[in-house]
This record gives C-alpha cells, sequence and structure tokens, in this order.
C-alpha cells in the first residue's frame, strides 16, 4: 500500500488546515451558508412597543438556546456542554440589556439595528484580546446575535441540510454543531477557526472529525462534490482519486479494526486481573496535543515539557505569557492534575547560551541552567504558583544530580511564594515539587533525595544515555542504548525501592513506559504511574489489563537476576506467550 507522503505529493486536489478534531471520512460535500441578515435601520416611532418587541425576541432566543443546551447535555454531557450556558449567560446580561433599551429610547431606531450594533461593539472587544481563544469566542457570538434579530423580524431559523453529509462553511457556531447532529453529519471542513474554537472543541466531544482554517475552501468544493477528510492530519481531498480513495479505505478499516478492540476499555481502569491499578498519565510537548489527553481518558499530564513553548513561540516566554499558558491548560484538564517540568534546556534542547560546550549534554543543562539564571527561574515558578489556584497542578525539576539543587530549587520556591503572599495574589500554598531522576547519582541517591520532595519521576531517556554513556542521538552507538540492560532494570529497581522508603509516590514518563515490550516489566517492578505519549495510551492499558500483577512481579524477580539484555528480552518474549498477549502497538 502506498504511504501517505506518496499520495499527497502526487497530487494536486489536497488543502491543508488544522487538524482539529481527529479522524477520517469520505463523504459527500454539503455547502452551508448562512443567509446574510438585512439589518432595518428604520426610525420607528412606537418606543414602548419595539421595548416589548425586543424583550419577547430575547425571551425565544432564550428559550431556543435551552433548547439546543439541553440536546447538547444528552450528547456531549454537562461539563461540554456548558458552552451554551454561556451563551445563555450573555443573553441574561443585565448590562447588555440595558443598553440596547436606553439606547431604543434614545435613538429611535428599530431595535434589530441597535441589537446588531450592541453585541458587534461586543465581539470587537473580544476579538482585540490577545488569547486566541477569546478570539474564538468572538465568533461564537454570531449565534446569539443573529438569533435575536432574526426573531425580531419574526422569521423562522433556516435549519434544514442534507443527511450524511460532509458540512463546508466559512465558520461554524456551537448550535450549528448541534443541529448538524439531527442530520448526522460526518465532518467539518471550515474557512475559519482553530483548535480553541468551539466547532473544534464540539467536533472532537461529538468525535467527528475536523479540518478548520482552509483558506477559501468554500470557493472551491461545491454541494455533492466527493471529500476526504484527515483529520489526524489536517488534510481535505476534493473529489479524490481511485487511489486516495483505496488509501483511505483501508485506513478507515484499520482503525476501525484498532477503535474495536480498544474502545470497550474506555472507561476501564489500567488494572491487572488480579486488580492491581496503574495510573495512566499523558506526556504532552505541544498544547495542541491536550485534546487526546482528554479522549484517550488520561488520568491527568504527567510531564509537560515547557522548553517546547519556547520551540513553539521562538522566544522565551515572559512571566503573564507563561501564566496564561499554564492556566489554560490546568483549566482544561480540571481537576485531572497537570504536571509541569520546569523549563529543561540545553544538551541537544533549546539552546540558551551564545557559546559552544564540549559536552552539551554534560554541560548547563536543566535545572543548572535555571540556578545559574535565577530571574529566568524565578519568572517560571511564580508563573506556575499563579497558574495553581485550582489545586491541580504540579511542578518537576529536571536533571538533579545532586542534593543542593534540591534546596536550592525549593528555597527558590518559598521567596516567590512569600513575593507572591506579599503581593496579595492568590496560589496553592500545597503545590506539590517533584525531581526527574534521570541521572545515575541522583538514582544512587534516590531515597535521600525522595524524601525532600513529594514525588519522583524517572526519565529513562536520559537514564539509559548516561549510566550507558551513549548519546541518544548518536546511530553509531544506537545498538548500546539498551532499555532492557541489565543495569537499567536494576537501576529502576533501586530507585523506586528507595523512593518508596522515603514514602514518596514513582512514576515512569520516559519513552521506555510506551514500549509494549517493557510494559509488564515495568508494573512488577512496582511503578506507580506511567506518563506516555497519548496516543499510545488505550494500548497500554489493553496490555496491563491482560496479566496478573503476580506474574509480573515473578517476572522482574527473574529479569533481576539476568546478565545481559538478550536474556532479558527472551524472559519478557515468553512472558508475552505464556499471557497470550498481543504485541500490537497504535499506529495513529
Ligand atoms: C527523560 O529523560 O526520560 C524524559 C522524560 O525527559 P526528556 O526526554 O524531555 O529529556
Ligand atoms: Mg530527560
Amino acid at each position: 500500500m502506498r504511504g501517505l507522503k506518496q499520495i499527497i505529493e502526487s497530487s494536486d486536489n489536497i488543502h491543508t488546515g488544522i487538524a482539529a478534531a481527529p479522524g477520517i471520512v469520505i463523504g459527500k460535500a454539503y455547502i452551508y451558508r448562512k443567509e446574510i441578515l438585512n439589518i432595518n435601520q428604520d426610525v420607528i416611532e412606537d418606543v414602548e412597543n419595539a421595548i416589548v418587541l425586543f424583550r419577547e425576541s430575547l425571551e425565544k432566543s432564550k428559550k431556543e438556546l435551552l433548547k439546543v443546551f439541553s440536546v447538547a447535555k444528552d450528547q456531549m454531557g454537562e461539563k461540554r456542554a456548558a458552552i451554551f450556558e454561556a451563551q445563555l449567560m450573555i443573553l441574561d446580561d443585565p448590562f447588555l440589556k440595558s443598553s440596547i433599551e436606553e439606547r431604543i429610547r434614545k435613538e429611535k431606531r428599530q431595535p434589530e439595528s441597535i441589537v446588531h450594533d450592541e453585541i458587534s461593539k461586543y465581539q470587537q472587544m473580544m476579538k482585540m484580546a490577545h488569547e486566541s481563544y477569546m478570539k474564538e469566542r468572538a465568533l461564537d457570538i454570531d449565534d446569539i446575535k443573529n438569533r435575536i434579530v432574526k426573531n425580531l423580524q419574526k422569521r423562522r431559523w433556516e435549519s434544514k441540510i442534507s443527511n450524511d453529509v460532509i458540512v463546508v462553511s466559512d465558520h461554524i457556531t456551537p448550535a450549528d454543531t448541534i443541529l448538524f447532529t439531527k442530520f448526522n453529519v460526518k465532518g467539518y471542513i471550515t474557512v475559519y477557526g482553530g483548535l480553541t474554537s468551539h466547532a473544534a472543541i464540539l467536533a472532537r466531544s461529538l468525535d467527528l472529525p475536523a479540518v478548520l482554517g482552509v483558506h477559501k475552501i468554500t470557493e472551491i468544493i461545491k454541494t455533492d462534490d466527493n471529500v476526504i477528510i484527515d483529520g489526524f492530519h489536517g488534510l481535505v481531498y476534493v473529489n479524490p482519486t481511485e487511489k486516495q480513495i483505496e488509501f483511505y479505505t483501508n485506513k478507515i478499516k484499520h482503525l476501525e479494526e484498532i477503535n474495536a478492540s480498544l474502545a470497550e476499555l474506555h472507561d476501564k481502569p489500567a488494572m491487572t486481573t488480579d486488580g492491581h491499578e496503574i495510573d495512566l498519565y499523558a506526556n504532552v510537548d505541544v498544547s495542541g496535543e491536550v485534546h487526546l489527553v482528554i479522549t484517550n481518558r488520561a488520568k491527568g499530564i504527567g510531564l509537560y515539557r515547557t522548553e517546547q513553548i519556547i520551540e513553539e513561540l521562538g522566544e522565551f516566554p515572559d512571566e503573564d505569557q507563561q501564566t496564561k499558558i499554564y492556566s489554560n491548560l490546568a483549566t482544561r484538564l480540571y481537576p485531572q492534575p497537570l504536571t509541569i517540568r520546569a523549563f529543561d534546556i540545553g544538551g541537544d534542547k533549546v539552546k540558551f547560551l551564545d557559546h559552544e560546550e564540549a559536552n552539551p549534554f554534560l554541560g548547563l543543562r536543566g535545572v543548572r541552567l535555571l540556578l545559574a539564571n535565577p530571574k529566568l527561574f524565578r519568572e517560571q515558578i511564580r508563573a506556575v504558583l499563579k497558574a495553581s489556584i485550582n489545586k491541580n497542578i504540579l511542578f518537576m525539576i529536571p536533571m538533579i544530580s545532586s542534593i543542593h539543587e534540591i534546596i536550592d530549587s525549593k528555597n527558590l520556591i518559598e521567596e516567590c511564594k512569600k513575593e507572591l503572599t506579599a503581593e496579595k495574589i492568590q496560589f496553592d500554598k500545597n503545590i506539590q515539587i517533584g525531581i526527574m531522576v534521570e541521572v545515575p547519582s541522583a538514582a544512587v541517591m534516590a531515597q535521600d533525595f525522595a524524601e525532600l520532595v513529594d514525588f519522583v519521576s524517572i526519565g529513562t531517556n536520559d537514564l539509559i544515555q548516561y549510566i550507558m554513556a551513549v548519546d541518544r542521538g548518536n546511530d553509531v552507538v544506537a545498538y548500546l542504548y539498551q532499555e532492557f540492560h541489565p543495569a537499567i532494570v536494576r537501576t529502576i529497581n533501586y530507585i523506586v525501592h528507595g523512593s518508596k522508603r522515603a514514602n514518596c509516590k514513582v512514576s515512569i514518563c520516559g519513552e521506555m513506559a510506551a514500549d509494549t515490550l517493557a510494559i509488564p516489566l515495568l508494573v512488577g517492578l512496582d511503578l506507580d504511574s506511567f506518563s506516555i505519549s497519548p496516543a499510545v495510551l488505550p494500548t497500554a492499558k489493553k496490555i496491563i489489563r491482560s496479566f496478573s500483577y503476580e506474574k509480573a512481579k515473578e517476572l522482574a524477580n527473574d529479569c533481576l537476576q539476568l546478565n545481559s539484555q538478550e536474556k532479558i528480552l527472551k524472559r519478557i518474549e515468553q512472558f508475552f506467550k505464556e499471557n497470550n498477549i498481543q504485541r500490537t502497538r497504535n499506529i495513529l
């Protein structure tokens, strides 16, 4: 079968946009155009009658929205449907209502022109906000504005579209989305809208593939054209070729197979057959991945690599920018926890120094660089604290290798807490502080270090590189980068036991935890939780549910006695066979 790259390279019927909701769908397009409203600007004589009409139309709009709200609650649950509650609050805003009535009295103009004007002003204010989130909300308010105007004009809301189509539109409001569910719409393509738009949020809740922000797409596609949406890669195919249809039909079949076996596990815990539960968290590099954390039912985020923000923005975010980013993420996840890792700058990651270091991996990296640049560290600590008011943030320090780094970091955190208290800024006073154990010296000192913190997370990506003395990015010595090397297995065991003696929970957030082969061994080594890429969460859960903790402990004990990677791997293969576990990976 041809690969996606070939399919894309050989075609000019492909349009790209934002991959707003995952999934693939093939179907007929339906161009959904909003009527352009003619606003009557005429002068009126009977002001009191106009006020009555305005109030009636407001009530009618409210009733309609309440109906949409209740359908939304059925379709996607109370929490997601809160979008409509927010819209209802706008209709209830006494200030908006009184300013409209005041203007009708004063200007003696048709109420629809004043409603249009006032709500547009409201939207304009939101559009000027810096956060893309607020800008998106401004577009959604069109729905309320048009609803009141139509009710004032005593016209019916146009709400019919064909069944089973892919909707192509300039912009989709939340209420449109709910309307579409009645017609079994298969997916959306829009010209405007981003990842945080309600069209995107709702599409993800309703499990409908969506590609948004596709330039001029309503001018390119016509109703009844054949269309493919690839919501994983943000691709839209207009009148696809046979090859493209074949490629995506196979993909859909493959997805269905995976989903069928994983879907039944969605609401089940990651528990072994004898009742030992492992908490599965997600690693997040860019905020766009957060929807996967939610759809794949992670218990929260176990590792948020903040240095990626610098990559994304192309500059260091200041305290305010960071506060906004962290608050946003924590709110989206609430009540699930968000583990923010302090900037791990240096090594082969984001550059900070002007000069080259001879051995960057052994140089000024992670906590070393942060302590050497207290202004940078303080700004991040203050931002994390400020975002912690809902008490679902944990803070984690990378590259700890000596006890002084823990003490100095904690002192800085305490100083920042004092500053914020003096500034009367609220934060979580009991925010949990943890460390990454990813350097051999920290592994050896695990118990002593764990006594000073609230949690420990093992970073096997670095731990393997530093224990094996193998650059994690160097192909020439890649054969020595062995996650099943006895030294690695025994070190993990040592860290877990040391941390537990200090009453500390231990997690693992390196790639090793996402390796299906490693999962039973890590469960047997007694890790409390794993933090892995969200896309592999369902597969990891499936594996954990297919063996017993007792057998995993036996496996771990056996592996701890073996003296080579080959022998350990052989023992693990035997475990997979005996327990009849398939080694399929989630390949999205
Ligand atoms: C690790 O070292 O295992 C880890 C999770 O951190 P990073 O890959 O960001 O260095
Ligand atoms: Mg690391």
